[in-house]
């Protein structure tokens, strides 16, 4: 994009997806003066309640697309699973980020890790299974293993943790035989993801690299403050999550997350092409949050080195917490929490509470890291979390 291409407030900037990804974009989007289109066929989205526009189709309607592409100066998306032909046909007519090609391969497990391996960063030792011959070459140092499908899985869904050959092929069946990456089960030391924005340019910028806690495959907690982890970690995740997004030539929100092995080593779990949860903090922590680095990419607009300016704790609220031991529902106790100094109550205006729904997050910030940790910790035990 040269300078006369930038897309300035005023303009409205669409997105395929209305989740709360969605309706954060839109929410940082509008308060630089832009108006925002969302397409989700939901009536009821949390992306759709809150922008000026919502095409109500489906991702593959050639109508909602088109009508998407005559509202908006450019398009994201904040779904990773919206058909990457949908990203395509609107690029014919108008700015995309990320590209569909990135996209596709962020959704196929196998496709990613490839992407990876090219890339020189390193990942779980891992067979890919499409084929009963490939089930049955799979060689024991894989087990025990988790079987993950190759494609539309998330929070830890269409994962089966197998420990025998016979495990492994009843997975295969309980998964319905469809392609799939089986992974060496790895003792982690911990998980952390890293935050890049590349625009047009390759201009690249990041935000500082997070720890989380993940439980029941749902990440649970996120903290980020200087010294979190090892300088080494640090960087090494910053390299390959830079390589990871240059390798793709990618435009947009990229996050890469890792496993941190017992021994320190860091390996490539997986990416996601758009904001990720474990980067809310941001938005209360950091001088730029991942949401207008979203817009600012699409857009043209500078990039600039996000400074975070808060140690950070984000505890995700799911669905569990607006129900009591007996199953009843509850309103959890909002001003309790909103009397803790640095407590940030985000709620995504989804009306049904589920157990592991994600229904909101609590960003927690501090002058530092041991008063982050305390206030969260305060929190959790206000909303029953589990202490970390
Ligand atoms: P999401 O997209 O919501 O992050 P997902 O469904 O794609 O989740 P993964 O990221 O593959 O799932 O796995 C979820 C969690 O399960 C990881 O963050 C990690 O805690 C654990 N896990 C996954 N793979 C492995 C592995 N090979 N060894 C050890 N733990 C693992
Ligand atoms: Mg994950």
């Amino acid at each position: 994009m040269s300078n006369h291409d930038v897309i300035l407030p005023g303009a409205t900037l669409g997105v395929l997806g209305g989740g709360q990804l969605g309706r954060m974009f839109a929410h940082a989007a509008q308060a630089m003066g832009y108006f925002t289109a969302v397409l989700d066929a939901d009536a009821h989205s949390p992306a759709g309640l809150v922008s000026h526009h919502h095409v109500r189709t489906g991702y593959e309607d050639a109508t909602g697309l088109a009508e998407l592409a005559r509202l908006c100066a450019a398009v994201t998306t904040e779904f990773e699973n919206v058909p990457a032909g949908a990203l395509d046909t609107l690029a014919q007519s108008l700015p995309v980020s990320p590209a569909g090609r990135c996209v596709a391969i962020a959704q196929d497990r196998a496709a990613e890790k490839a992407h990876f391996v090219a890339c020189g960063v390193p990942v779980a030792p891992h067979a890919v299974i499409e084929t009963p011959a490939q089930l049955t070459a799979v060689t024991p140092d894989l087990l025990p293993g988790i079987l993950k499908t190759a494609r539309l899985g998330y929070d830890g869904k269409g994962q089966v943790r197998v420990q025998t050959p016979a495990d492994l092929a009843a997975a295969w069946e309980q998964l319905g035989r469809v392609p799939c990456v089986l992974e060496k089960m790895l003792a982690l030391a911990h998980e952390c993801s890293v935050i890049v924005a590349r625009g047009q340019s390759g201009a690249i910028v990041h935000l500082p690299v997070q720890r989380n806690l993940h439980r029941d495959g749902i990440l649970a907690v996120t903290e980020v403050h200087e010294g979190n982890l090892p300088p080494a970690q640090t960087s090494q995740a910053l390299a390959a999550a830079e390589s990871v997004a240059n390798g793709l030539d990618y435009v947009g929100v990229l996050c890469v997350e890792f496993f941190v092995l017992q021994d320190g080593s860091l390996v490539v779990n997986e990416m996601a092409p758009r904001p990720h949860n474990s980067g809310h903090y941001s938005q209360d922590a950091c001088d730029v949050s991942q949401f207008e680095l979203q817009v600012r990419c699409m857009t043209g607009l500078p990039l600039v080195q996000p400074r975070q300016h808060s140690a950070a704790v984000m505890l995700n609220l799911l669905g569990d917490l607006w129900f009591d031991g007996q199953g009843r529902e509850l309103t959890p106790a909002w001003e309790q929490v909103l009397a803790l100094p640095g407590a940030h109550l985000h709620l995504y205006g989804k009306t049904q509470a589920r157990p592991g729904r994600k229904m909101g997050h609590l960003n927690i910030t501090a002058a530092t890291p041991e008063a982050a940790r305390a206030t969260a910790l305060q929190a959790a035990a206000i909303l029953g979390i589990e202490a970390f």
